[in-house]
């Protein structure tokens, strides 16, 4: 008989935003095939025994989505109820869909199980709502590394400067210089104001406030590190009036407060 992979969503990482649904899956698998992505707590409450790291490497070198993909396969044919867990929702900048793609060439029946994106929950614990009636209302989620063997950006960041909504860029630390000069170049108020999550909902979270201008030198003066969300937008300006009175546990001690 051959086993199943669940593509299970973790959430941001605070254990308690796992679903119903991916608690369950997690305690009834035989194998959990995860990174780093769904935090220490959440990865300190499965059985060492049941894990499986296709994360980054000793070294620093990632496990090539080529072995994780044959993995799956690998131990479903083996009969194994397998959940592969990834950070936020599976299908959101988490190569999700190409894993969902390799299982279907293969035969291999699958779950599709949504997680909470970090790309959401990570502005809204630190009092960002990535929409708000009288600021924005359009959101737009923007990968900050794009794949390197792509000759040219699919990226029109031009374009996305002229939404005048909430821009969330994932996996945007290292390339911060690059795109908030691409979006003061086209036209985009230096004075727009840009925030960074860090390490969202987990226990060691920050926050660092800037503006398009200044968010580089917020970046490196905090020394912030991915994980991090980057929100840019008026609404990451309206969070000192909802923070004021936001209690998501120890969290989003803000650089200028
Ligand atoms: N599928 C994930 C995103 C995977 S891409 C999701 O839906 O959240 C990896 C990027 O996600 C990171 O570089 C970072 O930008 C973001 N990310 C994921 N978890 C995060 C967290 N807890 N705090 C801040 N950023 C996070």
């Amino acid at each position: 008989m051959t086993g199943k992979v669940y593509l299970v969503g973790s959430g941001p990482g605070d254990p308690e935003l796992l679903t119903l649904k991916a608690k369950r899956l997690l305690e009834n698998a035989d194998v959990v095939l995860h990174d780093k992505l769904p935090g220490p707590e959440l990865l300190a409450s499965i059985p060492a025994e049941k894990r499986e790291d296709v994360g980054k490497r000793a070294g620093g070198e990632w496990t090539p989505q080529e072995y994780t993909n044959r993995r799956l396969v690998e131990l479903a044919e083996a009969g194994r109820t397998v959940v592969r867990l990834k950070g936020g929702d599976p299908f959101v900048f988490g190569r999700g869909g190409e894993e969902a793609e390799h299982l279907a060439d293969h035969g291999i029946e699958f779950e599709y199980v949504p997680g909470i994106t970090s790309a959401i929950a990570g502005p809204g614990v630190a009092g960002i709502p990535v929409t708000h009636r009288d600021h924005a209302s359009s959101v737009s989620f923007v990968t900050g590394h794009e794949d390197p063997t792509k000759d040219e950006s699919a990226i029109d960041w031009n374009a996305l400067a002229k939404t005048g909504g909430t821009l969330v860029v994932l996996m945007g630390v290292g390339k911060l210089p690059m795109y908030t000069d691409e979006l003061l170049s086209a036209g985009m108020s230096p004075e727009t104001p840009v925030a960074l999550i860090e390490r969202a909902t987990w226990p060691d979270q920050r926050l660092a406030l800037g503006t398009l201008a200044s968010i580089v030198d917020v970046r490196d003066a905090e020394g912030i590190e991915p994980p991090a969300i980057t929100v840019i937008g008026e609404v990451a300006g309206t969070r000192k009036r909802i923070a004021a009175f936001l209690r998501n546990g120890t969290q989003s001690k803000a650089t200028e407060e």
